[in-house]
C-alpha cells in the first residue's frame, strides 16, 4: 500500500487539482489557485518570566486575495509549521468564498506550547508577533482572528499593539475580540452554531430526527464545547462522548455538557467526569452515533480508520480532519461528511459581521447575528447539496466546486495584472 500523504499543504493542493480537473480549469489558473500569494516568516525574541530570552518562529500566509482582504485565524501550537499554515490559509480562501463573504484567505501561527507559558509570556509573545506581522495586517489588508489555542484575550492584545503603533484604536484589525472592545455578540459560539445548523440541514436531507440523536465530539475547546451545548440545549440531542488532548469520556445515557465543562475547568480535562467511562480519542471516532464532530486538529480520519467510522453525519468542526482517501471511503459508505469549509464556516461569517460592525461603529443584537448566520450558512449548505445531487459528487467536492468557481469568476473579471 502506498503511504498516505499527510502533509496538509499537499492535501490542500490535491483537493484543488481534483476540482480543477472536474471544472476543466486552465492549467495556468490552476497554478494560481495552488500558490500562496504572500508568505511572511518571522523570528522574534521574547523575554520569559525567568529573565531568559527565547526566539520564537511565526508565520502569516496570505493565500489568495481575489475576493477581498485576507482573512483567517492565528494558531499557537507546538506543531505549527509553514506547510500547515499554508494549508489552513488555502482552506480559508475556499471557506470565505463558499460563505459568500468579501474576503480572501490567510492564516497565521506561532510555534509554541501555550499550555507551558504564563499569561505574561503569552502577552509579550503576542505583542511581539503582532509587531512582526504588522506591516501586512490591517482592516483593509488582512484581518486575523482566533484559532487553536488563541482567544478573545489574544485578539485584545493584537488590537492594542496594532493600535498603539497607529496612535488610535483600530478595532477592525482583528475579529473575535471581547465585547467591551468591539467584539460582536455571538462570535464565541459562532463556529459551533454553524456546525449545528449545517448538521440540522443534513439531518433534514437524510430524515434523521435530531431530538434524541446521539452525538460524539472530539475536542472540547471553544468549538467542541459550544457545539455540545447547542446540540444539547437547543436541539435535544444526547451528547454521549466528548474528548480533549488527555482522552475522552463515554456514557450511553448521555450527559450535560455544561457539567462536563465545569469538570474540565476544575481538573484540566473532561476525563474522570462522574458517571462516564474513559475512552481514547481513536475509539471516540469509531463510536456508533448519529453525529460525529471532529473539533480538534488535522488528519484524524484517514485511510486507516475511515472504514470504521460509524456515524450517519460527520460535521467537521476542525480544519482538515479528514484526508482525501478517507473522504472517498466515507462517501462510499454513505456517510454524509459536511466538509470543514462548510461546517465550520460560521466562525468566519460572524467575524465578518464583527468587522462590518467595527467599520460602521454600529452594533447588532444577538438575535440579528444568529439569524443572519443561519441564513448565510443554510444557503451555503443548500448550494453545496444541490451541486452534490446534480454532479453526483461527495460533499467536499461539491463545496469546492461552489467555492472555487466564485474565485475563478473573480479572476475572469479582474484579469491578470498587468
Ligand atoms: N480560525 C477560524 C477558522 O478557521 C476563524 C477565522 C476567522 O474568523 O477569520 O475558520
Amino acid at each position: 500500500m502506498v503511504k498516505e500523504e499527510l502533509n496538509p499543504f499537499e492535501i490542500a493542493k490535491q483537493q484543488i487539482e481534483r476540482v480543477g480537473k472536474h471544472l476543466k480549469l486552465d492549467p495556468g489558473l490552476l497554478e494560481i489557485l495552488k500558490s500562496p500569494q504572500r508568505e511572511l516568516s518571522v523570528n522574534f525574541p521574547v523575554r520569559m518570566d525567568d529573565g531568559k530570552i527565547r526566539v520564537f518562529n511565526g508565520y502569516r500566509v496570505q493565500f489568495n486575495g481575489a475576493l477581498g482582504p485576507y482573512k483567517g485565524g492565528i494558531r499557537y501550537h507546538p506543531q505549527v509549521n509553514l506547510d500547515e499554515v499554508r494549508a489552513l490559509s488555502c482552506w480559508m480562501t475556499w471557506k470565505t468564498s463558499l460563505m459568500g463573504l468579501p474576503y480572501g484567505g490567510s492564516k497565521g501561527g506561532v510555534i509554541c506550547d501555550p499550555k507551558k507559558m504564563s499569561k505574561a509570556e503569552l502577552e509579550r509573545m503576542t505583542r511581539r508577533y503582532t509587531t512582526a506581522i504588522s506591516t501586512i495586517i490591517g482592516p483593509e489588508q488582512d484581518i486575523p482572528a482566533p484559532d487553536v489555542y488563541t482567544d478573545g484575550q489574544t485578539m485584545a492584545w493584537i488590537m492594542d499593539t496594532y493600535s498603539m503603533n497607529r496612535g488610535y484604536s483600530v478595532p477592525g484589525v482583528v475579529t473575535g475580540k471581547p465585547l467591551a472592545i468591539g467584539g460582536s455578540k455571538g462570535r464565541d459560539e459562532a463556529t459551533s452554531r454553524g456546525v449545528v445548523y449545517t448538521t440540522r440541514e443534513a439531518a433534514k436531507k437524510i430524515k434523521l430526527n435530531l431530538k434524541g440523536a446521539t452525538v460524539a465530539i472530539m475536542g472540547y475547546g471553544n468549538v467542541g464545547w459550544f457545539a455540545a451545548k447547542i446540540f444539547h440545549d437547543e436541539y435535544g440531542c444526547k451528547i454521549v462522548a466528548v474528548s480533549d488532548s488527555k482522552g475522552g469520556i463515554y456514557s450511553e445515557k448521555g450527559f450535560d455538557p455544561k457539567e462536563v465543562k465545569d469538570h474540565k475547568e476544575k481538573t484540566g480535562s473532561v476525563v474522570g467526569f462522574p458517571g462516564t467511562n474513559k475512552i481514547s480519542n481513536e475509539a471516540l471516532l469509531e463510536l456508533k452515533v448519529d453525529v460525529l464532530v471532529p473539533a480538534a486538529l488535522e488528519n484524524v480520519i484517514t485511510a486507516e480508520n475511515a472504514s470504521r467510522i460509524n456515524a450517519k453525519i460527520v460535521a467537521e468542526g476542525a480544519n482538515g480532519p479528514t484526508t482525501p482517501a478517507a473522504d472517498e471511503i466515507m462517501h462510499k459508505k454513505g456517510i454524509v461528511d459536511i466538509p470543514d469549509i462548510l461546517a465550520n464556516g460560521g466562525g468566519v461569517t460572524v467575524s465578518y459581521f464583527e468587522w462590518v460592525q467595527n467599520l460602521q461603529h454600529f452594533f447588532w443584537t444577538l438575535d440579528e447575528v444568529r439569524q443572519k448566520l443561519d441564513q448565510i450558512i443554510t444557503t451555503a449548505f443548500n448550494n453545496v447539496w444541490e451541486v452534490r445531487e446534480q454532479e453526483k459528487v461527495d460533499m467536499r467536492m461539491a463545496a469546492y466546486i461552489v467555492a472555487v468557481k466564485r474565485v475563478v469568476e473573480a479572476y475572469r473579471l479582474r484579469g491578470i495584472f498587468p
